[in-house]
C-alpha cells in the first residue's frame, strides 16, 4: 500500500502514520462497508423471496390438510396384536432399506419385533455399497457385480458393464497421468465387447483427446455428473431384483398409494354424507370405488372370471380345468352338476376335483 513516489507520503501525522496510508485505509474501509451493505441487502432481498414462498407453502398446507381422516379408515384396522406386528415389521424393513440401522434396532427393541439376521444381511450389504457409490467409490459395487456376474446376466442386467464404464470415465477425468491405467483398465471391457461394442468404441475414442482434455472434446458428454445418480438407481434396481426384493419398500408404496387414494376417499365420504346414503359404504375392507394408482402400482395382471365376470380373489381363486380353460372357483361350483362338470368352452366333461388352483 505504500507509495514511496507519491509526494503525500512525505507528510506524516503526529502519531507517525502517513496521511497517504490513512487515505488508502479509509478508502479500503469505505469499500468494505459498501460491500457488506450490498451483501446484506442481497441477502435480505433473497430472504424476502424465499420467505414469500415458504409462507405460501404453510398456508397451502393449512388449507388442504385435513386432520380428520379417521372417517375413511376402519377403526379396528390395527386392533389385533398380529396386525400391529406386521406394521412394526414393515417399518423396520423400511428403515433397514434406508440404511437407518440404529433406528431400526431401537424400534425392534421397543416393539418386541424379532428380525432374523438373514433378512437384515442383504440390506446391510446393499447400504454399504450404495453409501460407497454416493461417495463415488465404485470398488464395493464392482466386487459385488463380479461375484454375482452370472445371476446378473440371467436377469439381462448391464450393471457390471456400467460400473466398469464409469470407472474408466473416472480415470479419464484424471487426465493424461491416468492414460496408462485407463488403457490397462480397458481390458475389463473384453467380456462385453459383443453386447456393448458402440459404447466401448466411444470410450476408446475418447483416449485420443486425453492430452487436450476430454472436457474440450466431442466426448465431453462422457463426463456428465448425473451418471453417479444413475448408477445408484441401476444398482438398487438390479440388486433388489437379484435378491427378490421390490425396489421400493412396501411401506413407501403403501404410503404413496394412500396419499393418492385419501383425497378421493375423503370426497366420496363427503358426497355420501351430503346425500344421506350412508349405507353405500359399509364394508370398510373394501373401497366404494376403484382408484387408479397408475401403472407403477401394477404388480400382476388380474384374472376376471369369463363366466361370472368378477375379479378373482383369495376367497374365489382362478381354477384351471384339465382341458386348460380357466374359470373362477365360484363359477366352477355353480357349473358342477351331480359331481360332474362340463367345461363351458370346449365342452369337455370332467371331474371338478381335478381342477387346479393357479393363483393365491
Ligand atoms: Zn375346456
Amino acid at each position: 500500500m505504500q507509495k514511496p513516489d507519491c509526494p503525500a507520503s512525505l507528510n506524516t501525522s503526529p502519531s507517525g502514520v502517513r496521511d497517504a496510508d490513512l487515505t488508502v485505509l479509509s478508502q479500503t474501509m469505505a469499500q468494505c462497508c459498501k460491500n457488506i451493505k450490498e451483501t446484506v441487502q442481497l441477502l435480505a432481498s433473497r430472504h424476502k423471496d424465499i420467505h414469500g414462498s415458504v409462507s405460501k407453502v404453510g398456508k397451502a398446507i393449512d388449507r388442504n390438510f385435513d386432520a380428520e381422516v379417521s372417517a375413511v379408515v376402519a377403526e379396528t384396522v390395527w386392533d389385533s396384536p398380529e396386525r400391529q406386528k406386521y406394521l412394526s415389521e414393515t417399518i423396520v424393513e423400511h428403515l433397514y432399506r434406508q440404511g437407518m440401522l440404529s433406528v431400526a434396532e431401537d424400534l425392534c427393541q421397543e416393539s418386541g419385533v424379532v428380525i432374523d439376521m438373514s433378512m437384515k444381511q442383504p440390506f446391510l450389504e446393499l447400504n454399504r455399497i450404495l453409501e460407497a457409490l454416493r461417495m463415488q467409490d465404485l470398488r464395493p459395487a464392482l466386487e459385488w457385480a463380479v461375484t454375482n456376474r452370472q445371476r446378473l446376466l440371467d436377469l439381462n442386467s448391464t450393471l457390471e458393464f456400467k460400473l466398469h464404464r464409469l470407472y474408466f470415465i473416472s480415470l479419464l477425468n484424471g487426465g493424461i497421468t491416468n492414460q496408462l491405467e485407463a488403457l490397462q483398465y480397458a481390458r475389463h471391457f473384453q467380456p462385453f465387447a459383443s453386447q456393448h461394442q458402440r459404447d466401448i468404441q466411444i470410450l476408446m475414442g475418447s483416449l485420443v483427446y486425453l492430452r487436450h482434455g476430454i472436457e474440450n472434446s466431442p466426448y465431453r458428454s462422457l463426463l456428465e455428473t448425473n451418471q453417479w445418480a444413475e448408477i445408484c438407481n441401476s444398482f438398487t434396481r438390479d440388486a433388489c431384483a437379484l435378491l427378490g426384493l421390490s425396489v421400493e419398500s412396501p411401506l413407501s408404496v403403501s404410503f404413496a398409494s394412500g396419499c393418492m387414494a385419501l383425497p378421493v376417499l375423503m370426497n366420496i365420504k363427503q358426497v355420501i354424507e351430503q346425500r344421506q346414503c350412508s349405507g353405500v359404504w359399509t364394508h370398510k375392507d373394501e373401497l366404494p370405488i376403484e382408484i387408479d394408482l397408475g401403472k407403477k402400482c401394477w404388480y400382476h395382471s388380474v384374472f376376471a372370471c369369463p363366466i361370472l365376470r368378477q375379479q378373482t380373489s383369495e376367497s374365489n381363486p382362478p381354477m384351471k380345468l384339465i382341458c386348460g380353460h380357466v374359470i373362477s372357483r365360484d363359477a366352477l361350483n355353480k357349473l358342477t352338476n351331480a359331481g360332474k362338470l362340463k367345461c363351458p368352452y370346449c365342452p369337455m366333461e370332467q371331474n371338478p376335483s381335478d381342477a387346479k388352483q393357479i393363483f393365491f
